[in-house]
């Protein structure tokens, strides 16, 4: 999908970690997206398209065979209940260091999902993290043209930029999506609205508080599910306020 999928690649190759680079692709070709090239950015475990494939590690996981899911059906991701993600991992250039550093100790929140099919059904509602927003301090949001919630402090940057002040905040209160998986990768705590969606075991990081709602883990794709807006519904913004609390930040 996004940046994420990129992310939990680094973390599958910080535990296939050896001699070997890993390869992501089907054995012939390293398969990579345009997020691929930005997030593996100075990482030596990961062999770039273009390097020698002669004494590589394959690893299957790429656009197109995430194996997260084992296929698609009426609508639905079928998930695979096997796979665990893993945190993963940036390796930050020092400007990159010096810009989450000038943008430290703040709360991190996202009140948007990506723009992707399923993102509807992983919708918090908007007005719901206002209330949340309003009731703690020093709330930072990224600005990349999404509406911005009052009461925060937007900054614009790139997403390498955003893992790095991820590193230096406080907590992060978001939903499923890239930055709580950066947020993982740089060892940020806080609150996850997951709902029922997709599976903890695949979405989610011990780090984290993870709120989950009731119900299967669906997976609806492209239509409204019922089921997933009843099971965002049952995370009240209390309950937020109340586990947010729980971190002493
Ligand atoms: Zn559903």
């Amino acid at each position: 999908m996004g940046y994420g999928d990129e992310i939990m690649a680094s973390g599958i190759a910080k535990r296939l970690t050896s001699k070997k680079k890993i390869a992501f692709g089907d054995g012939k070709k390293i398969i990579w997206t345009k997020e691929s090239e930005i997030i593996f950015l100075n990482n030596p475990r990961v062999a770039k398209p273009g390097d020698s494939l002669y004494d590589v590690l394959w690893e299957p996981y790429y656009r197109g065979n995430r194996n997260y899911f084992s296929s698609v059906a009426n609508g639905r991701f079928i998930w695979n209940y096997g796979f665990q993600c893993e945190p993963g991992e940036f390796y930050f250039t020092e400007a990159e260091e010096e810009f989450g550093r000038s943008n430290a100790g703040g709360v991190v929140v996202e009140p948007h999902t990506a723009k992707f099919g399923n993102s509807h059904n992983r919708q918090w509602p908007i007005d719901r993290m206002q209330t949340v927003v309003s009731n703690i301090n020093n709330v930072i949001q990224f600005d990349y043209g999404k509406k911005i919630l009052e009461g925060v402090t937007p900054i614009k940057c790139t997403f390498r930029e955003a893992a790095a002040v991820l590193k230096y905040s406080k907590a992060i209160i978001s939903m499923h999506g890239g930055l709580q998986i950066a947020a993982a990768a740089v060892g940020l705590k806080g609150i996850i609205i997951l709902g029922n969606f997709i599976p903890p075991n695949i979405s989610t990081y011990h780090i984290h508080d993870n709120l989950i709602g009731y119900g299967p883990y669906c997976g609806t794709i492209d239509t409204d599910c019922d089921h997933c807006k009843e099971s965002l519904d049952y995370i009240s913004n209390t309950k937020v306020l109340e586990r947010f609390s729980l971190l002493n930040v």
